[in-house]
């Protein structure tokens, strides 16, 4: 069976008539229209109630002047929210040199400054926290408190960014009489950000707030299918004290991609992602001489072993596969069922089945719309593919009671399919709410499963002994392991640490890793002869550092 190729939303240009599609007729739910009215009022960047997003471009959000433009829908409802632009190529030039020019203070202003930057963003985003998570409800349909969790996981970002007034210290050592030798690690110049549409908040800040703090200046090209809440962000970081130019924001698709990729002043690109995206951005940039690192898709494995707590294994798996309609990089994709699974089954489909699917907005809502009808496609087709290839759906959230109120919605029920690794849902990464169940007879089994999958972002274990944990951690392949913990995404005093098919590149972002990736290594090495203090002969010996 093959699958539709990932497609890119629908590119329209100005003279089409049929701009606004028999879909913007739509409405908006009851909960969401005061929220999208809100967010069109108080923001310069962004709209909710069909305006356009804006460009930021050396401190100013500016309507741009592209022919083509991208409709971004409420996956809920289907209604036009906002159009966002094709970046042009003049656009994107402007901002590449607003970028240039604000390298040129930026990095030179007192590490102090740019620490007061991000206690500052830190506290915007705190107190403007509904409006993002509205604007991630509205354009990526997670549910509300989901969306709060977004911002969230990028706000500890920011406030671990503080920081850096440690972590910028350098290393320094006499390596001769009266001779240092010193490190410093000072900014690259410009930097790119590219981000996915799964975290609209929280990957825009894994790199605004390291790249700003470490003296760079950044383009951020958002996922234009839900640039809300990076516009917000960025309104945010200028109110917060970024000098014009520090940030800026394009918008697009491949071209604009492309653009950063080629660009001679753009030094290093952050990327995260899905694998087609991320190969060509990484092969294609690195070509071009920058630093590259790119996050890509993912395959996350729990082992649940006979001795685990039921009650938080089934819990915890729950939640890590379901959550956020499973479109996260380190949901939890894969149950391997150590030994008998009738233990296991009954209790893991009655949880998943009492489980919401509803308007994010909704309360009570667990799992919210897909981000797209591609997407709902594309999740279906791989469902349906798992009984040609003999595997068993046990829960088939195709077939989902659509919430009432949103008729239109992209919603795909919990889905749990048991079979083997044959299966093309094992070997994709569905990014849906679909749980592949496998049966393994040991732990030694269960780990060469998860050893021989291409992916590495993280796998977990659940048991109640010391020693099988010890075990999995030290045989299993994968980045990010959690002992009885589903998502084990480190907080960002570590950095990420994905592994395998994964991630390209060499440094990972944030943490010790961001502030690595975001500068380079100057060393110095002076002579200040003492006894030149006092004007005494010159020395014609060899140094010889001793
Ligand atoms: P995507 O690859 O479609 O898009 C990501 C970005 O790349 C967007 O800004 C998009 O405009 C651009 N892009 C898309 N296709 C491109 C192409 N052919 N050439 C150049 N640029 C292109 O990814 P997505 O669907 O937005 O996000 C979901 C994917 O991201 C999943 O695979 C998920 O696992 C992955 N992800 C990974 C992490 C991680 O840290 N490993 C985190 C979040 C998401």
């Amino acid at each position: 069976m093959s699958l539709p190729a990932r497609r890119f939303p629908v590119l329209r240009t100005l003279s089409c008539k049929s701009f606004h599609t028999s879909a913007s007729t739509k409405a908006l739910g009851a909960l969401a229209q005061p929220k999208a009215e809100q967010i069109s009022k108080n923001w310069k960047g962004t709209s909710a109630t069909g305006g356009s997003t804006k460009n930021f471009i050396g401190g100013e959000f500016v309507e741009s002047k592209s022919a083509e433009w991208i409709d971004v829908h409420d996956p809920s409802t289907q209604t036009v929210l906002t159009r966002v632009p094709q970046t042009t190529d003049s656009e994107f030039k402007e901002a590449v040199d607003a970028a240039s020019q604000a390298f040129k203070t930026w990095s030179r202003t007192s590490v102090l400054t740019r620490q007061r930057f991000v206690f500052e963003l830190q506290h915007l985003l705190r107190q403007n926290a509904d409006d993002i998570a509205h604007s991630i409800v509205l354009e990526q349909g997670k549910t509300l408190a989901d969306a709060h969790g977004d911002l969230l996981r990028g706000l500890q970002v920011a406030e671990t960014a503080a920081a850096v007034t440690s972590t910028l210290l350098g290393d320094k050592i006499e390596v001769s009489k009266d001779m240092d030798t010193y490190v410093r690690k000072v900014p690259l110049g410009v930097c790119a950000s590219i981000a996915p549409f799964n975290f609209p908040a929280m990957i825009p800040l894994w790199t605004i707030p390291m790249a700003a703090v470490t003296g760079n200046t950044l383009i951020l090209k958002p996922s234009e299918r839900d640039p809300g809440a990076a516009m917000i962000i960025a309104e945010l970081c200028q109110k917060a004290g970024l000098p014009p130019g520090v940030l800026n924001v394009v918008h697009g698709g491949v071209p604009t991609v492309n653009a950063i990729c080629d660009d001679p002043a753009i030094r290093a690109i952050s990327f995260v992602g899905g694998d087609k995206a991320g190969k060509h951005i990484y092969d294609r940039g690195t070509q071009n001489g920058k630093r590259v690192q790119a996050n890509m898709g993912a395959k996350n494995h729990a082992i649940l072993m006979p001795d685990a707590n039921k009650n938080l294994a089934i819990n915890s798996i729950i939640g890590a596969a379901f959550g956020a309609a499973g479109q996260r990089c380190m949901a939890i994709s894969v149950a391997v069922i150590v030994g008998d699974t009738s233990v296991w089954l009954p209790t893991l489909i009655e949880r998943a089945q009492a489980l919401q699917v509803n308007g994010g907005f909704e309360k009570g809502a667990d799992i919210g719309p897909l981000i797209s009808p591609f997407a709902k496609d594309r999740v279906t087709s791989l469902i349906a593919s798992a009984e040609k290839d003999g595997g068993k759906i046990l829960l088939d959230g195709r077939n989902v009671k659509t919430p009432e109120k949103y008729p239109y919605g992209n919603f795909v029920g919990p889905t749990i399919i048991q079979g083997g690794t044959n299966m093309q849902c094992y070997q994709q990464e569905i990014f849906g709410p679909a749980l592949v169940v496998l049966q393994a007879d040991t732990l030694d089994d269960a780990i060469e499963i998860i050893n021989n999958n291409k992916y590495g972002n993280g796998a977990a274990i659940f048991t109640q002994s010391g020693a099988t944990a010890r075990r999995f951690e030290t045989e299993v392949n994968a980045g990010q392991l959690g002992i009885n913990v589903p998502i084990p995404v480190p907080l960002p005093m570590f950095a990420w640490s994905g592994n395998k098919g994964s991630v390209l590149g060499d440094i990972g972002f944030y943490g010790k890793s961001g502030i690595n990736f975001y500068t380079q290594n100057k060393t110095t090495t002076s002579l200040w002869k003492a006894e030149d203090a006092v004007g005494n002969r010159a020395s014609v010996n060899m140094p010889t550092h001793h």
